[in-house]
């Protein structure tokens, strides 16, 4: 198609260059809010004659805007809200890669940008409704979403929505028409509005929260807006998205209603999404044509591993004793009892969470009894099977979670979906691991190790790798699976560090004759993964 999808070197250079420039940046960013001066007068402080013209939205190379994406990412992985929650990571990966297909049929996800960028989606441990879309294909989900939401569909619809602001290439966009913003500084901009969006609280309350404070937070955010054609288009795109995956359209609907309301309300604490998503006019009568088009509603029953992954989500999110208790009571309420399948099995669930929360061990293991005795289908049952191993580890008989979940290993091999279910064997492994039997980390290495070779970026895997081989006494592999863990998280310093530590440990095997065959082989990676990482490192650091 166009010449910018195949990234000119030139073009690529000089922007790579500019990316680089980026921590220095974000320092003088952060700075000089500090000092309280306005945008403009740090406009005028900094040096832009140095900077490539991004020109318009359609030259900004695809690799350009990946390398911003990272450069944020990087800081998100290290946010300690940040958070790997293997069974409901499962579940937003269920709908994201539903979607995903059905961009790429319907021919909004290009090949290129399909290959170029990271399609990733963390989840962030915060009460408040949002989701994100960062530039090179980067996403965020607040837990406080997946809590709020009734249905898959509505959760489906924003990351729908989501999707499309970068698919439509929205990011570039608004890259080139912040003519006066250098790509550095627009991450800076993004990090700090982020930080803005969160839930202030104690532990989580981070230096940019405290930048970011009245106007300066809400002038970055509207120049960090997307337009209100961006907005309509992403509706547009993102709803044909999400009808295509074979959600049902109403979960648009519904949604869009949830956050009308919220608007309404000025409801902006606990709905920062509506910040960076106001809802205009347009959007409203765009969406009422959409509903008339809609046949009549068809209720669906309420969907029960939906229900369950809520209460889920609520209790990740750290609510206070008195909400755990208010959870716990709840599934033993005559009005729970009487209520439909998804939400007896979404309060029993939410009851087990918080009373594990509490060590409550005797009330845990009753609600989880009714749970399993509620007629639930296989996605439903495959998701109280990894509570209940969660609470097998918990009661410290990590051995009896190794024969639940391994019970079930045959029948997830025979279904189609088998190397997607991450929570099983992420599960599994560090069942294994903590039965501290040196023949259970061996299968655990095992099993992660062909994980990792389809999904060499999982962090998480990569950690669980390294106790699995530290169980087994093989340091040296246990500290280059660090090394890699760091690598993926795009932490470049930390991989490095670790990846030298990696290196004197096989050079005094050596010298001590201990290193065997496969060992030399170990040796000779880490010395290559070594190259490899200041490879980066240098990229990220040069013309500093
Ligand atoms: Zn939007």
């Amino acid at each position: 198609m166009n010449s910018f999808l195949h990234t000119p070197a030139p073009a690529a250079q000089a922007a790579n260059a500019a990316v680089r420039r980026l921590r220095t940046r974000v320092g003088v960013l952060a700075l000089s809010v500090l000092m309280g001066l306005p945008l403009n007068a740090l406009q005028a402080q900094t040096t832009f004659s140095r900077l490539p013209n991004l020109g318009d939205g359609a030259q900004v190379p695809l690799g350009v805007e990946r390398r911003l994406g990272e450069s944020i990412a990087r800081e998100i992985y290290r946010d300690p809200d940040y958070i790997d929650d293997v069974v409901l990571s499962d579940y937003v990966q269920s709908l994201w890669q539903l979607l995903l297909a059905s961009a790429r049929q319907r021919g909004d996800l290009t090949p290129e940008l399909d290959q170029q960028f990271a399609w990733d989606v963390s989840l962030i441990r915060d009460r408040s409704i949002n989701a994100f879309a960062l530039p090179g294909g980067y996403l965020g989900v607040h837990l406080g979403l997946i809590a709020a939401v009734a249905s898959p569909d509505e959760l489906a619809s924003v990351l729908a929505h989501e999707l499309s602001h970068v698919t439509q290439r929205h990011i570039a966009r608004m890259m080139s028409q912040q003519d006066r913003q250098t790509p550095m500084m627009m991450a800076a901009m993004i990090l700090g509005v982020l930080a803005a969006s969160r839930t202030a609280n104690p532990s989580g309350a981070s230096a940019a929260n405290a930048l970011m404070v009245g106007g300066q937070a809400a002038a970055i955010q509207s120049q960090l807006n997307f337009s209100r054609d961006m907005e309509r288009e992403a509706d547009r795109v993102g709803y044909g998205v999400m009808v295509d995956a074979g959600y049902e359209p109403q979960g648009f609907v519904s949604m869009f209603e949830k956050l009308q309301q919220a608007a309404r309300l000025n409801d902006n604490g606990a709905f920062p999404y509506l910040r960076s998503h106001p809802m205009t006019t347009e959007r409203i009568a765009d969406a009422q044509a959409r509903q008339q088009l809609l046949p009549a509603k068809t209720p669906t029953p309420p969907n029960v591993t939906h229900a369950m992954m809520a209460a889920r989500a609520q209790v990740l999110t750290n609510p206070g004793v008195d909400v755990l208790r208010a959870l716990s009571a709840q599934a033993d309420s005559s009005v729970t009892k009487q209520a439909p399948l998804a939400r007896q099995a979404g309060a029993l669930y939410g009851a087990v969470m918080a009373e594990m929360r509490q060590s409550e061990v005797k009330k845990a293991q009753q609600h989880l009894t009714q749970l399993q005795a509620l007629p639930l289908d296989a996605s439903a049952q495959r998701v109280v099977r990894l509570l209940r191993a969660e609470y097998l580890l918990q009661t410290s008989v990590p051995a009896q979670a190794v024969s639940l979940l391994s019970a079930h290993n045959d029948i997830q091999k025979t279904a189609s979906h088998i190397d997607k279910d991450r929570a099983s064997m992420m599960l599994l492994a560090r069942s294994r691991i903590a039965t501290q039997s040196v023949e259970e980390a061996k299968l655990a290495a095992q099993a992660l190790s062909i994980w990792l070779t389809q999904q060499p970026r999982d962090a998480g895997a990569w950690m669980l790798l390294s106790s699995a081989y530290e169980q087994q006494g093989d340091g040296l592999r246990a500290i280059r699976a660090q090394a890699e863990a760091r690598a993926m998280s795009l932490d470049y310093p930390a991989a490095i560090d670790r990846f030298k530590a990696a290196q004197d440990l096989a050079r005094q095997l050596a010298r001590e004759s201990k290193l065997d065959r496969a060992g030399n082989i170990e040796a000779a990676i880490i010395d290559a993964r070594l190259r490899e990482l200041e490879a980066l490192r240098r990229e990220q650091t040069l013309q500093r």
